[in-house]
């Protein structure tokens, strides 16, 4: 047991506090007690004086005293030789000081030693419970988070607006969403639901855990709203893939005067980006112009993936040109911009300039890089991009990189060397996105014996995943095994697997008109399908065959109800041919990866009506032109 100087510490000395060595909290605390029962058989009297009123002044001070040197320490063995000196002095009992005690533990993430002393604390309020929830929860121990919150409502305390957002966190951070409505419960009990903490936090759990509709009735029902919370929503609506409503959202913010921040502002960016309705692009960007939001580094790089996303790839390097600082985020964005549009050696030219600006590459750049490569089919600068990642620049390769070289070489129909490089992997776990890189690239060069290798692999990493099967079984009936075909839909039935409706939508004259497959619910459907009837007469004559066997779709919905000609991307070409002007591009957006037929039918109407058409679709984009299609055929 090392000694204590008793109240040495009022010489307020760094060197007096050095003085004791930095045992471990249950040590401390331990020989705490033990000198603490020493003290008390020998002296009696302390305890008497402490109830002086002198004593009392004395106590307050010293009290005062603690919690200031507590506030200063800045390691956890200045934490413990304080704690050390409470302990001496019987000062645990003051219930401030133990709180601050318990605080400064939990702010430097100590929560053993927090948890220890909490346990031993005789008496315990409201921020002592708070405290030890949310240290438990910003470390991310969740279950010690909810465990001891469980202990602060069985303790009888009314827990309160700063306890509750942070259970309410945990409940989002790990989409725990049955422990969120129980939380909610609790809230409602207590009557702390028209709080504007607790009800913010609750929004933004809802919408973490996708109950998007609880999420925006708890929002609508806001007696105030902060900024977060508006933030919350908007982000929320485009996570959902409901990023229309995001701008409804920031439509009555804006009419209700909210003034939006730089983080409400990305928000809004980044739902416009998953919008990719150029028209909502202008408007934002006309709303960050008139509010003269400064184009820094995130807000630049944001704009930049917004406008890529959106079809506009030089909108996107317009604004990368006007960014005054640009990080290595910034450049990676505009890389993959130039990826995504199929644009790979505008992507790849970027590179040496990065480098000379003096930024130099990191993870994100090379997945930008490698998908540029994949993209446009450029193997060999994939392949040396891959080589010299490591070798030059001290970047070591995760999953991410590996599944962009699966895709590359995969693509090239160099799938042997794809799958070696697969499992060369040793120290690199394999996830879905790999194993969906060669089972694409399988689809694309009808390779059945790989393709059930990774769809094998895909089924056991993601069971629940619907499209795997779906992909599967196209490679089967391709291959003309439909024995096959059938044992895998039965196993999706047995599953209760439902596959994702495939559905597009095109923005015109400011409304988004969205078409599932057949789709006659349209109030100009007659038109569109006149439109589509006449373009198709004119694109067979133009020598476009109908691919009635185009089985290798990932949702075959579409083909199950003989509708090949009306699949959800020809209706929005075919509304978009009759409702914008003649010459001027056709943007539309596909939820999933655009299918082989309509991939072919688009070329072939861009060149008869002379229209650009840009299919934003769940992997790329693709620019139809005069016949052709940027992406060489090659997605
Ligand atoms: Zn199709
Ligand atoms: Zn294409």
């Amino acid at each position: 047991m090392f000694k204590f100087k008793h109240r040495s510490f009022f010489v307020s000395n760094n060197d007096r506090l050095r003085f004791f060595s930095v045992p471990s909290a249950t040590s401390v605390v331990d020989s705490i007690t033990q000198h603490q029962n020493c003290q008390q058989t020998s002296s009696n009297h302390n305890t008497h004086t402490r109830e002086t009123p002198n004593s009392q002044f004395s106590h307050s001070l010293t009290s005062k005293y603690y919690i200031s040197t507590l506030l200063s320490c800045k390691s956890l063995g200045q934490i413990r030789q304080v704690h050390a000196q409470v302990a001496v002095n019987d000062m645990l009992q003051d219930l401030i000081v133990a709180n601050k005690l318990l605080y400064v533990y939990t702010r430097y993430k100590y929560l053993d030693d927090a948890y220890s002393l909490f346990c031993r604390m005789e008496e315990r309020d409201s921020v002592s419970w708070s405290v030890m929830v949310g240290g438990f929860a910003k470390i991310g121990d969740y279950m010690n988070c909810f465990g001891t919150f469980r202990g602060y409502i069985r303790s009888g305390k009314q827990p309160d607006n700063y306890t509750l957002p942070f259970v309410i966190r945990a409940c989002r951070d790990t989409t725990d969403l049955q422990m969120g409505r129980l939380i909610h419960q609790i809230v409602y009990k207590f009557g702390l639901h028209l709080d504007r903490f607790v009800s913010a936090a609750l929004v933004d759990m809802y919408a973490r855990c996708r109950v998007i509709e609880d999420a925006r009735q708890l929002f609508d029902k806001m007696q105030k709203r902060d900024l977060v919370s508006w933030t919350v929503m908007i982000g929320a609506c485009a996570e959902c893939g409901n990023a229309s409503e995001s701008f409804v959202i920031f439509d009555r913010m804006r009419q209700e005067g909210v003034a939006l921040d730089k983080v409400a502002m990305v928000t809004v960016v980044n739902a416009c980006a998953k919008l990719g309705t150029m028209h909502n692009a202008r408007l934002v960007h006309d709303y960050i112009w008139r509010n003269k939001f400064s184009l820094d580094v995130i807000l630049g790089t944001a704009m930049i993936d917004m406008y890529a996303k959106c079809g506009s790839v030089d909108s996107a390097r317009e604004i990368f040109d006007r960014m005054k600082e640009r990080n290595v985020i910034s450049w990676s964005a505009m890389i993959a911009a130039y990826g995504y549009h199929g644009q790979g050696r505008e992507a790849l030219d970027l590179f040496p300039m990065m480098l000379r600006s003096g930024v130099l590459p990191n993870r994100i750049t090379f997945v930008s890089l490698l998908n540029a490569c994949s993209h446009a089919g450029l193997v060999k600068e994939g392949l040396q991009f891959f080589n010299s990642m490591w070798e030059d620049y001290s970047v070591s390769p995760n999953v991410k990189h590996y599944t962009c070289m699966v895709d590359l070489l995969g693509r090239a129909g160099r799938l042997d060397e794809a799958l070696d490089l697969i499992e060369d992997m040793k120290t690199v776990e394999k996830d879905a996105g790999l194993w969906g890189a060669l089972l694409g690239a399988c689809r694309i060069h009808c390779h059945i014996e790989l393709a059930e290798k990774a769809a094998k692999c895909l089924v056991e990493l993601q069971p629940r995943n619907a499209g795997h099967y779906v992909l599967l079984s196209n490679i089967y009936a391709k291959a003309g095994r439909w024995e096959d075909v059938a044992k895998t839909r039965e196993l999706m039935i047995h599953r209760k697997l439902k596959k994702i409706p495939g559905w597009t939508w095109i923005e015109v004259d400011n409304m988004i008109h969205r078409f599932s497959v057949g789709d006659s619910t349209h109030p100009r459907s007659r038109e569109i399908y006149e439109m589509l009837k006449s373009l198709s007469t004119k694109v067979e004559l133009a020598g476009y065959i109908p691919d009635t066997n185009f089985v290798l779709h990932d949702v075959d919905e579409e083909l199950k109800l003989g509708f090949l000609y009306a699949h959800s991307e020809k209706l929005a070409i075919a509304f978009g041919l009759i409702t914008t002007p003649p010459g001027t591009p056709i943007r539309i957006t596909k939820n999933l990866r655009v299918c082989g037929d309509c991939h072919t039918f688009s070329k072939f109407v861009s060149a008869i009506t002379h229209r650009v058409i840009i299919v934003r679709d769940a992997n790329r984009f693709h620019h139809f032109k005069e016949g052709a299609c940027s992406c060489g055929d090659y997605w």
